[in-house]
């Protein structure tokens, strides 16, 4: 049986462990830092197999050096992302197989945060979606085009509805109050909110979530609809005829929100 666990780092960051209940291997995602990352492998007595990176970002890959001055191990990142000390550059429709762990993982090229940023999906059942599909959001246009951010938000979202977004903030909270300002009458938004307060009331992480909530509640995935066209609208002062002038409409309305 596989175990994802979250390593809290930074302010918000979640570095993400995989590891098994059979054996004594893990793999470590989007090491922003190094320290929490030995403590948690001394702690549970693992060793490092992989690591692996969604993005550039410092907060995602600052603590790569330090691992690999104690493991001799891959480091899979993206092709097309500068990333020092990477050795397997992945691009779309790559397949990796990490042995120690018996795991698969599909490579989905998804710009738009950065222009080389790559998620990790998996046929069990999740995927590591870095700073691209947040739970409740998306990440900012740092490098790409809103049109390159929404055709990759949409490959995401042609998962199946099962599938566990495991992305790299906890943002959930902050997220949803935009997904409310944009659709203040959506129900499963209202009880999403509810449970997440509670959640965080008690430090608990709101990641994982289900793709089949974001599709529900995260307005980034939900340009097709009426209540989010007629919000992108009013915010752009203009008709939009295209989903991804409404997602870049509602972007820019959140990153002034
Ligand atoms: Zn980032």
């Amino acid at each position: 049986m596989l175990h994802i666990t979250p390593i809290p780092s930074r302010k918000d960051n979640y570095i993400w462990m995989v590891s098994s209940t059979d054996g004594n291997q893990c793999i470590i995602v989007d090491p922003g830092e190094s320290r929490q990352v030995m403590d948690t492998l001394s702690l549970h007595q693992l060793t490092l197999s992989a690591i692996l990176v969604t993005h550039h970002h410092y907060d995602h890959t600052d603590g790569i050096d330090a691992l690999l001055e104690h493991y001799d191990v891959p480091v899979y990142g993206p092709a097309h992302d500068n990333i020092n000390n990477l050795t397997q550059p992945l691009e779309q429709d790559d397949n990796i197989n990490i042995k120690a762990l018996n795991l698969d993982f599909e490579v989905l090229f998804i710009p738009g945060h950065t222009l080389g940023h790559i998620a990790y999906y998996c046929k069990q059942g999740f995927v590591f979606t870095g700073d691209t599909l947040f739970t409740g959001s998306c990440g900012r246009l740092f490098e790409g085009t809103a049109q390159q951010m929404y055709d990759s938000l949409s490959k995401l979202a042609a998962l199946p509805d099962e599938t566990l977004i495991y992305c790299g903030h906890e943002y959930t909270q902050g997220s949803l109050a935009f997904a409310q300002h944009i659709e203040p009458d959506n129900r499963a938004l209202l009880a999403r909110i509810q449970e997440t307060d509670r959640l965080r009331k008690h430090g608990i992480p709101t990641v994982p979530a289900s793709l089949s909530l974001e599709k529900q509640t995260n307005p980034f995935l939900r340009c097709n609809q009426q209540a989010v066209i007629k919000a992108a609208e009013a915010f752009s002062g203009k008709k939009l005829t295209e989903p991804w002038e409404v997602f870049a409409s509602i972007r820019r309305q959140k990153d002034g929100f």
